[in-house]
């Protein structure tokens, strides 16, 4: 008998010809992030889902913590493998399960059953008769509800027998490292690290960058930053933050643009930055927090004049969200209370009281005109001293 986790995915599942290799990913995924917490697992691809096997000194709770962050896996259930398929042996042991799992059996279940194992001496539905009599015969309390109970019981005959009940959500999505690398712009906000979350549940690793105006922006402003981006690696791995010193910079728009632009043009050379240090880092893809409406410079004009010098697709995870739907999920994956600290950011220095909210991009680019001087030497100082910081969880 074994104790593990039963993890199921679903995407995974229609993947054809190249299911093993999303199999495989999600496979490592598993014994990265297990490799993190007590106890031994031995995780093994099994029929269309994955066993990680326990043993030594493990904390159920803490591994289905762990496996719920895990993106690709849709359903956590803790199983009993039972390598000894007799019937006697099969109907102890789940009986033992139940002792286990839950403290009193004052419930009522239902027997569910599969059987791939052909030749065993039972059929499903006999499976599920024998069990329930079991069942009822070994605890008070106990009653069979066959419509709706308040608990399924799974009884499944394959190589060995594996028995299960508990079924916990998982993150879904798909594996990491199965999509490709894209740069998040990771602010101090509530915003980005939502993004980044939402983008790595598809698979994607990240990188990121965090452009500060020392000393406008203190000290206390970036290690909120980095610590962002270690709640958002609880979920996406590892991350490579790339911190860009944007003071010169904004000071020079900010000398030589209309004030009213100044946000705008500031929000282009992030992008140019971003784009640069994602081409050099082998990104294919920026991510941003940006959602339709929801400051001036998220207009979709202004959208439009920003996503104008970037040839990667960007990519906007939050882009039809309600703010109130991305403080949701901000509480879920535990940044909200770290963005809401007051720290500032360098988009809110210096900025216009009325800033323009429908920018045309013709006349940015004029005003950018103004700049031309001496404004690549200074983006190439930007990106080449760039501080990297790795942040893991
Ligand atoms: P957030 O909550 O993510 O900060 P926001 O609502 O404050 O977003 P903006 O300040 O307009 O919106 O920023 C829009 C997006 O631009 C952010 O979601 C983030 O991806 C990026 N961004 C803004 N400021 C920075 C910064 N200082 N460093 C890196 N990226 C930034
Ligand atoms: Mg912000």
């Amino acid at each position: 008998m074994v104790q593990g986790f039963l993890l199921k995915y679903a995407e995974i599942g229609i993947k054809g010809k190249n299911r093993y290799k999303f199999e495989n990913a999600l496979c490592e995924q598993l014994r990265i992030k297990l490799s993190k917490i007590d106890g031994d697992y031995n995780v093994v691809r099994g029929q269309g889902r994955i066993y990680a096997e326990a043993a030594g000194d493990f904390d159920s709770d803490e591994v289905i913590e762990t496996l719920k962050r895990v993106p690709g896996i849709s359903a956590i259930s803790p199983v009993e493998v039972v390598e000894d398929k007799s019937w006697d042996n099969v109907k102890k042991e789940a009986g033992n399960f139940i002792e286990k799992q839950y403290n009193n059996t004052d419930f009522s279940f239902k027997v569910k059953s599969k059987r791939s194992d052909k030749h065993y001496i039972y059929t499903s539905p006999e499976i599920c008769i024998e069990m329930g009599a079991y069942l009822l015969s070994r605890f008070e309390g106990l009653k069979v509800d066959v419509h709706n109970p308040d608990v399924y019981i799974w009884v499944e005959i394959r190589d060995k027998a594996y028995i299960y009940s508990k079924v916990y959500k998982g993150a879904g999505g798909m594996p990491l490292g199965t999509a490709g690398k894209a740069m998040l712009l990771l602010s101090g906000g509530i915003d980005s690290p939502v993004a980044g979350y939402m983008i790595s549940k598809r698979g994607v690793n990240l990188d990121a960058v965090y452009f500060h105006a020392p000393p406008y922006t203190s000290e206390r402003a970036r290690e909120k930053v980095v610590a962002l981006a270690k709640q958002v690696s609880r979920y996406a791995g590892r991350i490579r933050l790339f911190t860009v010193n944007f003071t010169d910079i904004q000071m020079y728009i900010y000398e030589k643009c209309p004030h009213e632009e100044l946000t705008i043009i500031m929000r282009r050379y992030m992008m140019r930055i971003a784009e640069r240090l994602a081409v050099h880092n082998k990104c294919i893809g920026l991510v941003t927090g940006e959602s339709i409406g929801q400051v001036a410079s998220q207009t979709m004009q202004s959208l439009a004049v920003t996503n104008e010098v970037c040839s990667m697709p960007v990519y906007r995870p939050l882009i039809a969200f309600d703010k109130q739907d991305i403080v949701n999920i901000a509480e879920k994956i535990g940044t909200f209370e770290t963005s809401i600290q007051p720290y500032e950011d360098c988009c809110t220095i210096f900025v216009a009281k009325h800033p323009v909210t429908k920018p045309e991009a013709e006349v940015i680019r004029n005003s950018e005109k103004k700049i031309e001087e001496k404004i690549e030497e200074m983006l190439k100082i930007a990106i080449n001293t760039a501080e990297i910081t790795e942040v893991d969880e």
